[in-house]
């Protein structure tokens, strides 16, 4: 595989995340889930092979609340370092897992040489919303989860950030706190949760400075384009949805094509501020289909796909 790798035109991998983001360059990222279906998996290589060309500093998979789904994600993640040119980020949560799963997991990604690891708690399964019990014999709080990666190898950890702040933190002052101890504990950039307005990050931003911490927070991108879905993603994450967006995507209720344009020219507008006001990346939400966020990213000009060596599709 090295040497099959090694003969393709360009590599999106070299160098670490890390160096990447402390070099001061612009991360873009694509986030994919693991699918449940055949038929949802050729869905998300097709979205993979065509998000391939444009080069992203990484694509990341999630990590599923339980079951099967985690093994898909661990499968996902290892074909994405086997046989794309991709930088694949894995997501891991502390749901359910005593320390030694987790030790036994990450190890497998070390075996695949996956080096990239979004670290993080994880929700209660069943109850995003309800309250978290830790495994009898797992982890508490990411930073432990952060600390355990970096005990096991040379990663690079990423870790959740929250721009109206964690739905279950009391106040301001606590979450801030410990998003720090998370970055201090060894995290080397941040992926906020999705939000609508920018104010919120750049605020969060603010916080997280004010706080003596500099590590990187890309934010998130989810392109609104359905109104119904994106209320009931906006109401799982706790981000709130801006009244005059929510009124345009209901009068195009009933109209796909112009709820899609309203979502991709409403994240566009974000992206380009997001970008204009500093921010070291952006992270966008795929829900494994390629053509709102490819949209966005070819929008905002800032990298045109190349051309891959014939082989290697
Ligand atoms: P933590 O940092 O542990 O924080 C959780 C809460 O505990 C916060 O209120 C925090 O302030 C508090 N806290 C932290 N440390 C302490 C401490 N020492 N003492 C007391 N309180 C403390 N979930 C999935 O299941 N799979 C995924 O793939 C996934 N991907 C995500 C990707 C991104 C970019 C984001 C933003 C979230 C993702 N999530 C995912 C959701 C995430 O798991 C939940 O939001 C979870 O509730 C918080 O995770 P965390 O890593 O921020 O937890």
């Amino acid at each position: 595989m090295a040497a099959e790798t090694a003969e393709l035109p360009y590599r999106a991998r070299p160098g670490s995340l890390a160096d990447l983001l402390g070099a001061g360059q612009k991360s873009y990222s694509f986030e994919f889930f693991p699918p449940k279906t055949e038929g949802g998996e050729r869905t998300l290589w097709h979205a993979i092979r065509r998000i391939e060309p444009f080069a992203p500093s990484f694509i990341s998979v999630t990590y599923g609340a339980g079951g099967s789904s985690r093994d898909r994600t661990v499968e996902v993640t290892k074909r994405i370092a086997a046989e794309t040119t991709l930088r694949p980020v894995a997501h891991l949560t502390a749901v359910g897992h005593s320390v030694a799963e987790l030790r036994h997991i990450i190890g497998q990604y070390a075996d695949a040489g996956i080096r990239d690891v979004l670290a993080l708690r994880g929700d209660p399964p069943g109850d995003p919303r309800g309250e978290w019990t830790a495994h009898p014999e797992g982890l508490r709080h990411a930073h432990e989860l952060v600390s355990l990666v970096r005990e096991l190898g040379e990663f690079s950890v990423g870790v959740a950030a929250f721009p109206e702040r964690h739905p279950r933190s009391s106040d301001w002052d606590s979450d801030i706190r410990h998003f720090v101890a998370k970055c201090r504990a060894g995290a080397d950039y941040a992926i906020t949760q999705m939000f609508f307005r920018v104010d919120d990050y750049l605020r969060l931003r603010d916080r997280v400075a004010a706080a003596g911490c500099d590590t990187p927070i890309i934010p998130e991108i989810m392109p609104a384009t359905d109104v119904r879905q994106i209320r009931r993603f906006a109401e799982l994450s706790n981000a709130s949805f801006p009244d005059e967006l929510a009124q345009h995507l209901d009068a195009a209720r009933d109209d796909p094509s112009a709820g899609y344009r309203i979502g991709v020219d409403h994240a566009t507008a974000m992206a380009e501020r997001l970008l204009a006001e500093g921010a070291p990346g952006l992270h966008y939400i795929t829900l494994n289909r390629s053509t709102a966020t490819l949209e966005i990213h070819q929008n905002l000009g800032l990298s045109q796909p190349r051309q891959l060596a014939a082989a290697h599709h």
